[in-house]
């Protein structure tokens, strides 16, 4: 049983069909470690999800099993991605969700990348 509490990773998610692209994106980027695309219903102007190649149910799956350079790798990718959208100035946020209280839908590891106006307090009341 994978860390998380989300039971073993499913290779029929919706992450992972988009990554065999069995299913449509808009991708922003894609690299080694990670693909980048837009959410499908953005709650901020930019929502990007950036995602890693590998098979990960969340972060904490990911930073247990994960190597090093993939860990890296990863979080380098998210950063550039945010960097390339031109957020780095004006500032973005960067969230996971992670099992049942975090509202985690898809079980495929991944981060929201959010931007494109100031984004208020971190939660909503
Ligand atoms: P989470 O609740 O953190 O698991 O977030 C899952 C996110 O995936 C939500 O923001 C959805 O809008 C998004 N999503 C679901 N299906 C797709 C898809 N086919 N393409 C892009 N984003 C998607």
């Amino acid at each position: 049983m994978p860390v998380s509490g989300l039971g073993p990773y499913d290779g029929a998610n919706i992450f992972a069909r988009l990554l065999r692209g069995e299913i449509p994106s808009r991708r922003v980027h894609e690299d080694e470690w990670a693909v980048a695309f837009h959410d499908i219903a953005p709650q901020a102007p930019v929502h990007v999800l950036v995602i890693p190649r590998g098979r990960y149910v969340s972060l904490a799956d990911f930073t247990a099993t994960a190597g090093d350079a993939e860990i890296a790798g990863f979080f380098r990718a998210v950063a550039k991605v945010a960097r390339d959208l031109e957020l780095e100035t004006p500032g973005y946020r960067v969230l996971t969700n992670v099992g049942g209280d975090g509202g985690q839908e898809v079980a495929h590891f991944h981060v929201h990348l959010f931007g494109g106006k100031a984004l208020g307090r971190m939660i909503a009341a």
